[in-house]
């Protein structure tokens, strides 16, 4: 195929082509829409029972509520355009409230988060905001950053460690930590600071202090806020569930992939395990008790582990374990009836200060239906909706070791702590806990490189491809917007050959 085709060919190239979608996340399912919407037959595999991944929505005490993702970054060109497409526009909210608290329930204290900071480092350390949290004498120690020469040996990358070198523990501990862990699920020292806070080496370079630079790049570098749905996430998934069918995809939910190779004429086999009682593989072009398929193109959009096991025996060499141990993060969603919670007081969200030992209670509490206006009307009077989060790996997790009696009690508890509310069983309408993945963002230190490499050697291959959040970085803009990509490069190979991609 060349570029000179004709337009006729073209078409012919897309409707030729059959682009199997391994995955039905938020990754999969843009991936499947990009490909769906010029006529390519698209076939998506999700292996649970219903599509959205993270992007979760649970009945609770009779109202419809997000238990995984619940919102994006306001201004993501990618999320926003799909969301456009599919007519959603008129669902778009913003958070009425939305304050960062900070709580460190060992030491029985919390402040809201200074305004002034990037990633929680201060513009001010004698701000009352800043010296509330870190005391007078961390408030010195943050001044010496003023008064200590510039780093002048290349940029720091390591955001914890810049922090601590510069501005002291207790700005690292009670300011930064908090947002790193509670949001991220990771260190500051696993933050790439160029990446996490572009400008910022630089403007330390010129105004000759971390403090300055915070002032600096505060000018030009407000934090994006956050759009969601009124009604909830899942509406995104339904309404792109819906276009692909009109768009004629097949969507199989409840199949596993178990397997991909290459046929001898250079396409895919995808090997499949349905679940017995799904109707909807006998009604697709697929054989009646059929387990495989053959595709011109492959997206491989599930988890990394997956994506390494299924890539194992088509790539020159296997995609290299990932550096970093998945963080585990356990949700508890509860519906509770406390009126002291009318007056959100804790803002939207607060983050706990990690305990020495590591996680060995929440790290965070979302105070939802104080965030989204929507949420708060569906609760009720006095009613709340509150997700708590609790991280670690397998094998050290505060929450995953614990029974549903057991965690019940624990995740009030820990809600009580960091809302500042005592809650007791009475209070609690209903509860649920969910389980997930929590990838490392794109601002991790290595993310970058370990991503372009594994897209390197999965690119090699064509018209393979890899999307999701463990390669494109966790987050619903990151990932939609990495799909988009992909999508279009493999659409490129697909209707152009190799060189259409380049
Ligand atoms: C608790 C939590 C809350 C979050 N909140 C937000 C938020 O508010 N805003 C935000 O921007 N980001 C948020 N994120 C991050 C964001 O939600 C994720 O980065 C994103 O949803 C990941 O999408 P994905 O498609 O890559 O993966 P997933 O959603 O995990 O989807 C992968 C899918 O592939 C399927 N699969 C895997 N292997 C196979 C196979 N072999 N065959 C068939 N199917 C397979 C899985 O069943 C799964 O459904 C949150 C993350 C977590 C964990």
């Amino acid at each position: 195929m060349h570029t000179g085709d004709s337009f006729d060919d073209l078409v012919s190239h897309a409707r030729d082509a059959h682009v199997a979608v391994i995955g039905g996340g938020i990754a999969g399912l843009v991936a499947a829409h990009e490909f769906a919407k010029v006529g390519i037959a698209t076939t998506v595999f999700e292996a649970s029972p219903r599509l959205g991944g993270v992007i979760r929505g649970a009945e609770l005490g009779g109202i419809t509520v997000d238990v995984g993702a619940t919102s994006w970054r306001a201004d993501s060109e990618a999320v926003n355009s799909l969301i456009s497409e599919l007519g959603l526009q008129d669902c778009v909210c913003a958070p009425v409230v939305d304050t960062t608290w900070i709580c460190d329930p060992a030491q029985g204290w919390a402040a809201p988060s200074p305004q002034e900071s990037v990633l929680g480092i201060p513009a001010n350390p004698w701000d009352e905001s800043v010296r509330r949290i870190i005391g007078w004498g961390g408030t010195w120690r943050a001044y010496l950053d003023r008064l200590r020469p510039p780093m002048t040996i290349g940029v720091a990358r390591n955001l914890g460690s810049l922090v601590r070198s510069r501005m002291g523990a207790k700005v690292h501990d009670r300011l930064v930590a908090p947002l790193t862990f509670g949001r991220f699920g990771i260190s500051p020292d696993d933050v790439d600071v160029d990446v996490a806070a572009p400008g910022l080496n630089g403007a330390l370079t010129r105004t000759g202090s971390l403090s300055g630079a915070v002032s600096d790049l505060r000018v030009d570098h407000r934090t994006a806020g956050l759009s969601s749905l009124e009604g909830g996430m899942l509406q995104l998934v339904t309404a792109l569930e819906q276009r692909l069918r009109d768009l004629g995809a097949r969507i199989h939910t409840s199949t596993t992939v178990s397997g991909v190779s290459r046929t001898a004429d250079g396409r895919w086999r995808v090997e499949f395990d349905a679940e017995s009682g799904d109707a909807e593989l006998v009604d697709g072009d697929e054989p009646v008790g059929s387990t495989s398929l053959t595709a011109s193109a492959v997206v491989l959009a599930g988890s990394r582990e997956s994506t390494e096991r299924l890539t194992r025996s088509i790539l020159p060499r296997p995609l290299e374990p990932a550096m970093h141990p998945a963080v585990l993060r356990e949700i508890v969603t509860m519906l509770v009836d406390a009126p002291a919670l009318d007056a959100a007081p804790r803002g939207a969200e607060v983050y706990a200060v990690p305990g020495e030992t590591g996680a060995t209670t929440a790290s965070g509490v979302v105070h939802q239906s104080a965030r989204w206006e929507w949420l708060r009307r569906a609760a009720g009077e006095s009613r709340h909706v509150i997700s708590v989060a609790f991280d670690g790996s397998a094998d050290a997790h505060p929450s995953l070791v614990r029974g549903d009696g057991d965690l019940a009690e624990f995740a009030r508890g820990a809600a009580s702590d960091l809302l500042g509310v005592s809650l007791d069983a009475r209070h609690v309408i209903a509860w649920r806990r969910d389980l997930f993945t929590l990838e490392r963002p794109s601002t991790a230190r290595g993310h970058a490189e370990e991503s372009a490499r594994d897209r390197r050697l999965v690119q090699g291959a064509g018209t393979l491809s890899v999307v999701g959040a463990w390669v494109a970085g966790s987050g619903l803009a990151k990932v939609a917007a990495d799909a988009v990509e992909e999508a279009d490069r493999v659409r490129r190979t697909l209707l152009w050959g190799a060189e259409g991609a380049s």
